[in-house]
């Protein structure tokens, strides 16, 4: 039963452009750009259609996965303005983990039941080609059956020049290491004017949508995510999520869409002078979840909260609108820690499970690819 009580006095174009969505009509960009402009009385209705359209696809389930992250290292040369996990070399807390540090971590995933590790590393210009196979063997020679969920585009594009192959040779290549799927890091924002002052180094959104489809013809799903509230505006978030959906619709191998807002405390992009940041407040953040669900709903079935980006109290809050997955247990999470966010390394699965259930939703243990292992 709709409620159409919430959709009285509302603005009649925010009106129509709801009721095509409980319809599960696809929404345009402008449609998705109106949505995100609201405010007060048409955002609750936003809310309500993003919940219920949830809810009719999940059931009210909100699932998590266990895992740990493994950065290997934090030694980068490619200097993105956001970013103040990477360092040079010669600085004292430059690290560069072993094969043996990185087994020694997986095998403290083991035990403690993790069933993915997520690894990523800096663009560390000292590795080669043959570390990043053996960091993959590592993981499956411990344990088999753990998900190895490993190296951002901007890492496979790196990987490919150490290799002196193709994309798709080289992701051949992982693959038979042992790489299960791709982190859809990286993609920061898909416009390249935004790109070429807060990453200029990195790859291009064509290199990074390439490299995903590729990822995805080959049978490696990845994750999807934006890193928003910063320089861009609100028309570069809807064509990121354009792009997403367009290569969505061509190979279905994206997992999940998982909004980052940026975290503007350390990185030296706060202080370019003719970039003003556009942070991201609460109702921004509520706003991306919602339209995320509405305007990918056909398309891409979960949406991720991070809670070590949100704070587990805002993350909690967000399974009301429109998100179903609260990420995982990610035991160091190191990346989001050095730019200056407050919330922990780890939640236990004890705590996950708490706030999801406080938040009126079922828990779900799941694995990397939404398959359910456990319910609560
Ligand atoms: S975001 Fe990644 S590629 Fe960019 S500087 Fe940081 S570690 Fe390096």
């Amino acid at each position: 039963m709709i409620n159409t009580q919430i959709f009285e006095h509302i603005n009649q174009v925010i009106k129509e452009i709801l009721k095509k969505s409980l319809a599960s009509e696809e929404l345009s960009s402008q449609e998705a750009l109106e949505l995100l402009k609201v405010k007060g009385k048409e955002f609750f209705a936003l809310q309500y259609v993003a919940d219920r359209i949830c809810y009719e696809k999940k059931q009210n389930f909100v699932t998590f996965v266990i895992n740990r992250n493994i950065n290997f290292t934090n030694i980068c040369y490619q200097r993105c303005k956001f970013c103040s996990f990477s360092l040079p070399a010669t600085h004292t807390d430059a690290f560069l983990l072993t094969i043996e540090q990185v087994r020694e971590k997986v095998i403290e995933a083991k035990i403690t039941g993790c069933t993915e590790v997520c690894i990523q590393g800096g663009i560390n210009p000292d590795l080669k080609f043959e570390f990043y196979l053996d960091i993959l063997k590592t993981v499956k020679n411990i344990a088999p059956n753990m998900h190895t969920h490993a190296f951002s585009p901007q890492e496979v594009f790196y990987i490919s020049k150490l290799y002196e192959n193709s994309i798709e040779d080289t992701l051949k290549e992982l693959k038979k290491a042992g790489l299960d799927s791709i982190p859809g890091t990286a993609a920061e924002i898909l416009v390249d004017e935004i790109r070429k002052v807060i990453c200029p180094n990195k790859v291009k959104a064509s290199q990074w949508k390439e490299i995903i489809t590729c990822a995805h013809n080959l049978g490696i799903p990845t994750t999807s995510t934006i890193m928003y509230g910063h320089i861009e505006n609100l028309i570069d978030r809807i064509k990121h999520l354009e792009i997403l959906r367009e290569i969505q619709k061509e190979t279905h191998g994206f997992t999940e869409f998982v909004p980052l807002p940026f975290v503007k405390e350390n990185p030296i992009l706060s202080q370019l002078e003719n970039y003003p940041l556009h942070p991201s407040y609460g109702m921004d953040d509520l706003k991306l979840f919602c339209v995320a669900r509405l305007f990918l709903n056909n398309y891409i079935d979960n949406i991720q909260c991070s809670w070590v980006k949100l704070g587990p109290k805002f993350a909690q809050v967000s399974l009301n609108y429109g998100v179903n997955d609260f990420s995982g247990t990610l035991m160091e999470e190191n990346i989001s820690k050095s730019a200056g966010a407050e919330f922990g390394e780890y939640l236990s699965p004890e705590e996950i499970v708490k706030i999801i259930s406080e938040a009126g939703k079922k828990p779900a243990q799941r694995d990397t690819i939404y398959n359910i292992i456990k319910y609560y």
